[in-house]
């Protein structure tokens, strides 16, 4: 199928952008990667008014670290994340988790801001931004404003980004110590059943602090296991605290049926992730520091 017919705007600053989403004032749609978009408007399940697309807005590409902060823009495809090397030292669990999304052409065409955007219940970037508890930039009419992502979904496929605002960059606070992921594909590189990332650090007693446990599929949105993280707070992630964290996660999951699996096989899956994800992060930090400590 074609799309329906639109304008097509392709502005060269932000500034530009946002005063051409003020001009159809929620009926355009801003076009990044494409990945999702081009498909929407083929089966005309989405008709904008106008497509504005930012892929000639240089500003929005940029990786940057300010002291033990990174921002990274709007429009920094999946395998420029990939192939980081500042991402790999400073945020290793992006680099990592972009490798599970789609095949090479989907990575290099996919954006960090469209993921943020399109808001997939099972995407692998909401995901990990969640985990490392991001900040979304975006800028509309009224000037720029920041969204925590734990603030940014509003249900499947929905934000609180406004339709006039260019989501611009994402932030990213100083980094936990140790972070973990897994997920379970029905193929490499399909949409997640499930899907579990962690973060989290240790104190010099060998206790964790400030754990945040994030979860893909098991809610129309990405969800945080808040339940689980504090019951983590302060322990050595032994066996038993990993189990009861595990189960906890349960709290938080009310997993759609789809073509993908049943609602009941994901119930069935969360915490057997956890568990697996919650000892990796564990193993992790405990190989780090026999790395560190050895010539
Ligand atoms: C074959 C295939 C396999 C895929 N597999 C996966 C997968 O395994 N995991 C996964 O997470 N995703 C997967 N995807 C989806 C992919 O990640 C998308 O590219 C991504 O979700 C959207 O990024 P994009 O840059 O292409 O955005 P676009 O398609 O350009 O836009 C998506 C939405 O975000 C809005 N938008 C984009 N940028 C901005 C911005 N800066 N400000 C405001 N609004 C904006 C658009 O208006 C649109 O509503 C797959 C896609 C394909 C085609």
């Amino acid at each position: 199928m074609k799309p329906a017919p639109f304008e097509y705007h392709r502005p060269r600053s932000v500034a530009d952008a946002v005063a051409t989403l003020g001009d159809y004032p929620g009926t355009a749609r801003v076009l990044a990667g494409g990945q999702s978009l081009v498909p929407m408007l083929n089966m005309r399940l989405w008709r904008p008014d106008a497509i504005v697309d930012i892929n000639e807005i240089d500003e929005l590409d940029d990786i940057v670290a300010d002291g033990d902060r990174v921002t990274i823009g709007s429009l920094v495809r999946y395998s420029t994340v990939e192939r980081s090397s500042l991402l790999a030292r400073r945020l290793p669990l992006l680099p990592r988790i972009v490798r599970h999304i789609g095949d090479r052409q989907v990575r290099n065409r996919g954006t960090v801001g469209g993921a943020l955007v399109h808001a997939d219940p099972t995407g692998e970037l909401p995901l990990a931004c969640l985990t490392l508890d991001a900040v979304v930039v975006a800028a509309g009419p009224e000037g720029v404003r920041r969204i925590p992502v734990d603030e940014l979904y509003e249900g499947s496929y929905a934000t609180a980004v406004d339709p006039r605002e260019l989501v611009v960059a994402v932030e990213f606070p100083p980094p936990a110590e140790a972070v973990a992921f897994r997920e379970l594909c029905r193929k490499h590189n399909d949409f997640a059943v499930v899907s579990v990332a962690a973060a989290g650090s240790r104190d010099d007693g060998g206790r964790w602090r400030d754990v945040r446990i994030a979860l893909g599929g098991v809610a129309d949105t990405p969800v945080l296991a808040t339940a689980s993280a504090d019951r983590l707070e302060g322990t050595e992630l032994r066996d038993a605290d990993v189990a009861a964290a595990s189960d906890a996660a349960l709290e938080v999951a009310d997993p759609p049926s789809d073509i993908r699996a049943s609602a009941e096989y994901r119930r069935h899956l969360l915490p057997v992730y956890v568990r697996r994800v919650l000892t990796e992060l564990r193993e992790s930090h405990a190989r780090q520091a026999w790395g560190e400590g050895t010539p």
